[in-house]
């Protein structure tokens, strides 16, 4: 929720191609901007944000240039009466899900579909997500001496570290697609003295919405049946909001894959469920038809939130490949702008599935 210095720029650039923008009340660094007037309105999702500490190692300035770029390109094709030409910006996808929140302000409520590239080591059409919620636990337990009288205390770590071991046991028979992983932010503050506070924080992630409610009960009971075993005090709190899992629109990720071949971009799977993280493009696809491609940025393996991602995201071959990413949505969306029966029968896909 910094990107005050991308949202400038990125919007000055979309006002000298005659978009307008306009702020998002609540969420001082989102935007949407467009250019033309009526339907359709295409969305085109810019995100910006970086990693703390890191940097731009998940590659979201790629997103926003080749979001960015294929609606200024779009401008040029599409007449403004033809319709909308939408930049949505979208910040914090790495730490509240930002698009959650623009779901709730309606802001999709009057576009037609959404999409966006992320760059990847791969490039795949369909590739899903999972859903995630994020929660913080407090255990909290008595201090006392360590040596002198332990047992006046009561070990908020030692309940702590069952809890992990708890969900470790746990994960034997949980569905597939389902994971928990945490970290403990504070254990205590000296050897010398049992700890009265640990905290820890968890991400939670399933395939679909029933099983994620599922596994968060079964996190909780975990929570309070652990505290309760330790005669320690609990608190439990969400933090930012629930990412759902992606839902692409199928017949969108069709038209996709043909612009792909008709740019010559090797394409290493149509569809995968494998190796999946989240997104709050997911919260964006269940109100809208969606699709979340990814594209190559690298010649061999190299996952993302890592020093070598950020490198070679930062190559002039990767803002090469931004430029093709421009016009692959650019020519995506057109397909939409000129064939108004596709665009129905894209939106009917979408209205069975949620109707
Ligand atoms: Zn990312």
């Amino acid at each position: 929720m910094h990107e005050h210095e991308a949202k400038a720029r990125i919007c000055s650039l979309l006002k000298a191609h005659n978009f307008s923008i306009k702020d998002v009340r609540g969420l001082p660094t989102a935007f949407v901007a467009s250019y033309g007037k009526g339907r359709p309105r295409i969305a085109l999702l810019a995100e910006y944000d970086a990693l703390e500490g890191l940097g731009h190692a998940c590659g979201h300035h790629l997103i926003s240039g080749m979001s960015t770029l294929a609606a200024i390109g779009l401008t040029s094709i599409v007449g403004p009466s033809a319709g909308t030409i939408a930049v949505v910006g979208c910040p914090a996808e790495e730490t509240i899900g930002a698009k959650a929140l623009l779901v709730k302000k309606g802001v999709f409520k009057s576009m037609d579909a959404a999409m966006m590239i992320h760059p990847a080591d791969k490039t795949e059409v369909v590739k899903l997500s999972l859903s995630l919620e994020r929660f913080s636990v407090v255990l909290k337990g008595i201090s006392s001496h360590a040596s002198a009288n332990p047992w006046n205390g009561k070990n908020a770590l030692s309940g702590m570290l069952s809890l992990f071991q708890a969900i470790d046991v746990n994960r034997i028979t949980l569905p597939d697609g389902n994971r928990i992983n945490g970290i403990i932010k504070r254990g205590g503050s000296a050897a010398n003295i049992i700890p009265d506070r640990a905290e820890a924080e968890f991400f939670i992630r399933a395939k679909d919405l029933e099983s994620h409610a599922v596994l968060v009960k079964r996190f909780f009971t975990m929570v309070r049946g652990t505290a309760h075993a330790f005669s320690l005090g609990y608190e439990m709190k969400r933090s930012g909001n629930v990412y759902y899992p992606l839902e692409p629109n199928m017949q969108l990720a069709r038209i996709f894959e043909k612009q792909l071949k008709k740019l010559r971009v090797k394409v290493d799977r149509f569809f995968t469920d494998k190796e999946l993280g989240s997104s709050d493009i997911g919260n964006v696809s269940h109100v809208v038809p969606a699709i979340h491609p990814t594209i190559a940025i690298t010649g061999s393996s190299c996952p993302a939130h890592s020093e070598a991602f950020k490198r070679q995201a930062n190559k002039p071959a990767a803002y090469r490949i931004m430029r093709t990413g421009a016009m692959l949505l650019a020519l995506t969306a057109f397909e939409l702008y000129k064939n108004k029966a596709l665009l129905l029968n894209i939106k009917k896909e979408h209205y069975i599935k949620y109707s």
